[in-house]
């Protein structure tokens, strides 16, 4: 019976840690059990790692690093969570489950050009395409399969090498949580700065950071609710409510005793909009403002750029002109509106983020609505809604 290599599979996770510096955080979060109970690795859903002494003899350390990499991917891609809302009939399958995750896993790390051990299970060995989803290749798998075990941290069925609860330390839910996040930032960072990352990865990352709500029921949330502080019918003074809060909230403004407050929209006019975009989140926001009340001379309009070209009051989006492309600094936009006769107590922004933003929190509530696939982040203290167009008119249809 031999002794569990430590170095070697220390090795081999420092391997992969350095050569894939956005799985780090993920793989060193894994605790390692070493076990006879199983022939290869495996994950429970607890982030334990467990580990055949035989299997780490047997293999490279490039193709160890390869299976951290891969058992920890079941955990990032939250495998026994997805297994758990798996119909009751498909859910008994543990073996089916098992490898149509592997399919989904490891078409990716071989796109990303990892070494994984000889006989590794891929998409194409069943005769299937790459980049599905495991729920997808669940019933497009042939009858006939040989066993793997990659632990309940995969399938969901606890095996019988996992240990109890305390026995080994562990990760919780919200960290696990906190780990999917910072893996999806740093493949985002990767991606900006060397523009590769396998499309399996990509789509995981797009969904951990920007999970698909529409944006229009965001944007009209913060508008209400800001609408609502500026009017003095809610106490938020010092709250910034985060975006799931006015995500989640119901529609229903409470019905204001005190007077409405003015609007500013500033509009960002410069290059990398077009005018689709703008007047869809223009008269998203405009709409919403007519709903609770806020309309006529109380809305007023800026197009802005490095100046402001244009001032105008409208009622209606196709009222608005948009003026010219150049460098954009909307600092001008909400300092213009802040100088009005009559302060807005809600200026809501609707640019592409490539912007120089204010130092201090205003005196107004500020929203940023922020058009396009990748824009920069206002300082935090602005909220801040995510306008993503394509998706959008997609989740409208
Ligand atoms: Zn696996």
């Amino acid at each position: 019976m031999i002794e569990l290599d430590r170095a070697k599979l220390l090795a081999a996770r420092y391997r992969a840690a350095t050569d894939r510096p956005y799985f780090a955080s993920a793989v060193y979060a894994l605790s390692i059990v070493p076990s006879r109970g199983l022939r290869t690795m495996g994950v429970d859903r607890h982030w334990r790692c467990y580990v055949s002494p035989d299997f780490v003899a047997a293999l490279t350390v490039p193709e160890l690093a390869g299976v951290w990499i891969h058992e920890v991917s079941h955990l990032l891609r939250d495998h026994h969570g997805r297994a758990g809302r798996l119909p009751a009939a498909e859910q008994r399958d543990r073996l089916r489950i098992n490898i149509a995750q592997d399919c989904e896993i490891n078409d990716d790390l071989v796109a990303d050009r990892l070494t994984l051990p000889a006989g590794r299970i891929e998409p194409g060995v069943f005769g299937l395409p790459n980049g599905l989803l495991f729920e997808a290749y669940l019933s497009r798998l042939p009858a006939d399969l040989t066993e793997v075990d990659c632990g309940s941290g995969a399938h969901g069925w606890p095996a019988p090498w996992e240990v109890e609860e305390g026995a080994a330390p562990g990760v919780g839910p919200v960290e696990a949580e906190a780990l999917r996040r910072h893996t999806a930032e740093a493949m985002r960072a990767h991606r900006r700065a060397r523009g590769h990352l396998p499309a399996g990865w990509q789509r995981w990352a797009e969904q951990v950071l920007e999970p698909v709500v529409d944006w229009r029921r965001v944007l009209a949330g913060a508008v209400r609710e800001a609408v609502a502080w500026a009017g003095g019918a809610v106490d938020y003074t010092y709250r910034r409510p985060s975006r799931r809060t006015s995500a989640m909230r119901g529609v229903v403004l409470p019905s204001l005793r005190r007077p409405l407050p003015h609007v500013a929209i500033v509009v960002d006019t410069s290059g990398s909009m077009t005018d689709d975009d703008l007047a869809e989140a223009l008269g998203e926001v405009t709409g919403v403002l007519r709903e609770v009340g806020i309309r006529g001379n109380r809305v007023t309009v800026l197009a802005c750029d490095a100046d402001v070209h244009a001032v105008s009051r409208v009622t209606r989006a196709e009222q608005v002109t948009l003026g010219g492309g150049g460098g954009t600094d909307m600092r001008v936009g909400i300092a213009a509106a802040l100088a009005a006769p009559r302060p807005p107590g809600v200026v809501v922004v609707l640019t592409d983020g490539e912007t120089p933003w204010p130092d201090q929190p205003q005196s107004c509530r500020l929203i940023a609505a922020l058009i396009g696939s990748a824009p920069p982040d206002p300082p935090g203290w602005v909220e801040t809604v995510h306008v993503t167009p394509a998706e959008g008119r997609a989740a409208r249809g």
